[in-house]
């Protein structure tokens, strides 16, 4: 069986990530999602389990010394990480996976696993991007600026990823997301198991 395939999505705060992953899922339910192990407060209307395990920086750190993270970061003073386990198990079953990492979890990524295919979800502006994330409510002024100030350097970053979809039309940006998912299926590296199949098979 051919492997599946990892695609790390990052963006700045704001930028509209869950947004269009949740749109993404609902159109493609068999792709499956990283939940994150974070050390950050849960918001009003956030679920355990659902995007994120809120866990202790005890239990954070005893997973970086147990090596559980395939990826980890400290963003605006909270560590937020993958779990290696249910990654691994998902694409070496053959499913693909989406990761929502920032930029130092992408690049770290990227060095174990060549083949992860990297999406930036920019926001149309900086202008907008500031909108937005005030509009969401769910931080203070203090919290937005430090989310703002990250952006900059997220932003000039985006060029380390494959592809850049740009949220600026909500329904476009997740038929882009589809769409490079969808012509990713067709690398040679997914099919070499229909390649030896036909070779297999071939009498002349
Ligand atoms: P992120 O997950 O990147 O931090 P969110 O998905 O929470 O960002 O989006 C930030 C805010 O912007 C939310 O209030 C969301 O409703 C809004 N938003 C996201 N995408 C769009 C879009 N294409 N057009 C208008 N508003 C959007
Ligand atoms: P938020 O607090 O807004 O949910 O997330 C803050 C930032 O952390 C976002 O840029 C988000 O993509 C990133 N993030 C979420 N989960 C992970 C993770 O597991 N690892 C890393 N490195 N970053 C993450």
């Amino acid at each position: 069986m051919n492997k599946g395939r990892l695609f790390i999505v990052s963006g700045p705060s704001g930028s509209g990530k869950d947004t269009v992953l949740t749109k993404v899922f609902e159109r493609k339910p068999d792709i499956a999602f990283s939940i994150s192990s974070i050390t950050r407060d849960m918001r009003d209307g956030e679920v355990e389990g659902q995007k994120y395990h809120f866990i202790s920086r005890e239990e954070f750190e005893k997973m970086i010394t147990d090596d559980a993270l395939l990826e980890h970061n400290v963003y605006v003073d909270n560590y937020y990480g993958t779990p290696r386990k249910p990654v691994e198990d998902c694409i070496n079953l053959g499913g693909d996976m989406i990761v929502e990492v920032d930029v130092n979890g992408a690049a770290q990524i990227r060095e174990k696993m060549p083949e992860a295919v990297s999406v930036f979800i920019m926001p149309p502006s900086f202008e907008v991007l500031k909108e937005r994330l005030s509009g969401r409510g769910t931080e203070t002024a203090e919290q937005i600026a430090e989310r703002l100030a990250n952006a900059v350097g997220e932003i000039a970053r985006s060029v380390e990823y494959d592809y850049i979809v740009v949220n600026d039309v909500l329904d476009d940006a997740v038929e882009d997301l589809i769409a490079i998912m969808r012509i990713d299926r067709f690398k040679a590296d997914r099919q070499t198991e229909l390649v030896n199949e036909i070779l297999n098979k071939a009498k002349i």
